[in-house]
């Protein structure tokens, strides 16, 4: 836990008790710092009366007092509407922030390296903690995956914090300095949040905000509105990595599936690493490689860490095979963008997909479907994916995730022994809520049952 004694004489109101705002309220209270915390939710309050933390509705309090709002990064401050504890907070003059920028004030000469973009956050965290910690660079991994910020393990002078940073949680900093910034790509998403794409953008970009000239920016400048942050920042003169796809860029790191270039034309070659397919992992591990560069890592010890990279769970993550057919739980890949991800890293693909549809359902996948082998489809979703893979691909009406796993193997049987890979895909391009808990209770679910198939070998980590 980190200590937050930095901070005493300093009164907050903590709003939100689920993961982070839990962890916010034990290491105040840890420090003996004067608080309040709260959740609408009754639950979540029991929780925290559980864990002995000091729950009071801060609804009509005196805000002259409170230094700041401490508000969960899943509760609106200011789209579509601010909740009313933001609202009052702001009447009142104070700021409203969030349990990174306490870690920031409360470990001022630590380094931070900071990840965000629309997509690959974790991925790109995780494997930059595993490349440090590989090459043995003490750091600590956390923020919008795993530990909250402030679950976070205390590390001395200089230490170093990798951080995951949504959109949330940056447009709630006002301290907070990254020594890297790591900019993955720009896609709409969150409009709710932001009020429009310009705002979403606004917010993310808050993660160069506060950098200095020794640090670094490193940014995938594939797509338009992150190409114009890149421009922006050329003209504050910090400096700044770009990472492109395919064509070599002046300064950066261009990257394709399995292969990137650096600056100077040192190639480093990854197609031997299954846990990271893809173009899309391809520019975060360029994305990665750029960081760790800037952090001093040796080239060699950064091929070493990619190497080894577990995977997360999830993400396109290996759990079996049996001969030649590997079984993939993909099961975060909730809409159809993220399939596109995932089908687009294989060929001879034997996909499940279906639970709850999202607009335009698999339409957009269309470019693909010359890699399908079959489809089995589950869930709600059936009989409007059938009637969008109708005459394209072969599919079967399965019902649920386990009829459709086991119709999966039946299929891929002549596979087995054939030479070229083929794989068993869950990648549902659709919510899980119809027939699952969660995307992970879905995935728990097919991984153990994938691993249970006769003759099947385990492949990745127990989890
Ligand atoms: P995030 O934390 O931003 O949600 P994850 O690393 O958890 O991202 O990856 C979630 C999904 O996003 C992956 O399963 C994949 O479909 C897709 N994805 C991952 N990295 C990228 C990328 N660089 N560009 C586009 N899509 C990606």
């Amino acid at each position: 836990m980190i200590d937050l004694g930095i901070l005493k004489g300093s009164s907050f109101v903590v709003l939100g008790l689920a993961r982070s705002g839990l962890a916010t309220g034990r290491a105040l209270k840890a420090a003996g710092i004067d608080y309040i915390c709260w959740d609408d939710n009754a639950g979540s309050r029991d929780a925290a009366l559980e864990a002995g933390l000091n729950v009071a509705d801060p609804m009509g309090i005196d805000w002259s007092r409170i230094t700041a709002l401490i508000i969960s990064p899943g509760i609106p401050s200011t789209f579509p509407k601010p909740h009313p504890v933001a609202a009052a907070a702001r009447a009142a003059g104070k700021k409203v922030i969030c349990d990174v920028e306490l870690l920031a004030r409360a470990r001022e000469k630590a380094r931070f390296v900071a990840i965000t973009g629309t997509n690959g956050k974790s991925t790109t965290t995780a494997l930059i903690g595993h490349i440090l910690m590989e090459a043995g660079v003490r750091c600590e991994v956390g923020g919008n995956i795993g530990r909250g910020a402030l679950d976070l393990a205390p590390l001395g002078e200089g230490g170093l914090y990798v951080l995951e940073l949504s959109s949330y949680q940056l447009e709630l900093l006002e301290t907070f300095r990254a020594h890297v910034a790591v900019w993955l790509n720009i896609t709409p998403d969150h409009i709710d949040r932001h009020g429009d794409l310009l705002g979403y953008v606004a917010a993310k970009e808050n993660i160069f905000a506060r950098q200095q000239v020794r640090d670094c920016a490193v940014i995938g400048v594939d797509d338009e509105p992150s190409r114009a942050v890149y421009g922006k920042l050329a003209k504050r003169g910090l400096p700044t990595v770009p990472v492109k796809l395919e064509t070599p860029v002046a300064g950066g790191i261009s990257y394709r599936a399995g292969m990137l270039v650096d600056a100077d034309g040192y190639t480093v070659d990854f197609a031997d690493v299954p846990t990271l397919p893809g173009d899309h992992n391809a520019q975060n591990a360029a994305c990665a490689w750029a960081a760790c560069r800037w952090l001093g890592v040796p080239r060699e010890k950064i091929v070493a860490g990619l190497k080894t990279y577990p995977g997360l769970p999830h993400r396109q993550e290996r759990v079996a095979s049996v001969g030649n057919v590997v079984y993939v739980n993909d099961s975060k890949a909730t809409n159809a963008d993220a399939t596109a991800r995932a089908l687009s890293s294989y060929h001879d693909i034997y996909w499940i997909l279906g639970g709850q549809a999202k607009e335009g359902g698999v339409a957009p996948l269309a470019p693909w479907f010359e890699r399908i082998r079959h489809a089995f489809l589950i869930g709600e979703a059936t009989e409007l994916f059938a009637g969008q893979l109708e005459g394209k691909i072969a599919y079967s009406r399965c019902g649920d995730l386990k009829s459709a796993l086991d119709a999966a193997h039946a299929h891929a049987r002549a596979q087995r022994e054939a030479k070229t890979p083929a794989v068993v895909l869950l990648s549902p391009a659709c919510a899980s809520w119809d027939q699952w808990k969660s995307y992970e209770h879905r995935g728990d679910a097919f991984r153990a049952m994938a691993r249970a198939l006769p003759g099947a070998q385990v492949l990745g980590r127990a989890a």
